[in-house]
């Protein structure tokens, strides 16, 4: 039987499991952890009193508006839709395009993570960064597309988003906010591996927090939401309720709030979302301040 640091040679050797096979197990991994561990934090009372609410929803709880939603597009549809964007032929294609463009990029590859953990940092956050820029603007240009909203517009029929809402997204959308800013930033940053899977899970694990409700002190600390320039989770949801339409929406980035800031797409939170999201006057002033 193969012990697992031959495995693990072997894995570095092999271009089509390094950044085909790995990226995909740390995307399913990484989601299906965190949207189930969601899902299981919904069901009990522990962070109700942190469920983003709206005076617009006349003040309606948000289990409710979560309840209206399945009962449009169910639980299992969206389960489905979620485990086909992860699992489909879309995500093989993205599997081989990657592994393709690391093959150029970066054809040799001798460790998992850097050696020091300032160099894991400086990888961690460049991919952030990049990656991030990348889905800002993929998710604008959906907005801003007739032919494109058309396919975003699938996402937006979630109003009130729940954790395996995610990735209830077309494929194309599932590319240009995804897999195209994921290769950018791997293109860019030329990561070890290790990092990249870690990146991925943690990106994506934090996707399905921005669709769960759940605007919690806690859950931000954890989830690394506390520190300068990292966007709420209220702030991707306020995204799904006020901007359900095409062009001049707001609210495009999921990890920072930065690139709404800096291209003026950025709407104001209010309460404790705003102080961290930009300050100021808030537009979407009904987002409930506990
Ligand atoms: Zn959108
Ligand atoms: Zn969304």
């Amino acid at each position: 039987m193969l012990s697992a640091a031959a495995l693990s040679a072997a894995w570095l050797r092999n271009p089509w499991l390094l950044w085909g096979v790995g990226p995909i197990l740390a995307s399913v991994t990484g989601f299906s952890a965190a949207a189930a561990l969601l899902e299981l934090l919904l069901a009990t009372s522990w962070f109700d009193s942190c469920l983003i609410t709206y005076a617009s929803s006349s003040n309606t709880p948000r289990k409710q508006l979560m309840a209206a939603t399945h009962k449009r597009i169910s639980f299992t549809k969206q389960l489905r839709g979620s485990a086909k964007t992860l699992l489909g032929p879309n995500n093989v294609i993205n599997g081989i395009g990657l592994t393709l463009l690391m093959l150029w990029a970066q054809p040799h590859v001798a460790a998992w993570m850097p050696g020091t953990v300032f160099g894991f940092l400086v990888q961690f956050v460049a991919l952030s960064l990049v990656g991030d820029f990348g889905l800002y603007w993929g998710h604008r240009v959906q907005h801003e597309s007739k032919l494109l909203w058309r396919l975003h517009s699938k996402h937006h029929a979630i109003d009130t988003p729940s954790p395996f809402s995610t990735l209830f997204i077309h494929p194309t959308d599932a590319a240009l906010q995804g897999a195209i800013p994921f290769a950018v930033a791997a293109l860019v940053v030329r990561p070890d591996p290790g990092v990249l899977y870690i990146y991925i899970a943690a990106r994506i694990s934090e996707n399905a927090l921005n669709h769960s409700g759940i605007d919690s002190p806690l859950l931000d600390l954890l989830t690394l939401k506390t520190l300068p320039f990292r966007a709420p989770a209220a702030f991707h949801d306020a995204h799904h309720k006020y901007c359900n339409h095409a062009y001049k929406a707001s609210n495009y980035g999921e990890s920072f709030w930065l690139w709404d800031w800096a291209f003026g797409t950025l709407c104001p939170l209010s309460g404790r979302a705003a102080s961290k999201a930009a300050g100021g006057e808030a537009k979407q002033a009904d987002i409930k301040a506990r």
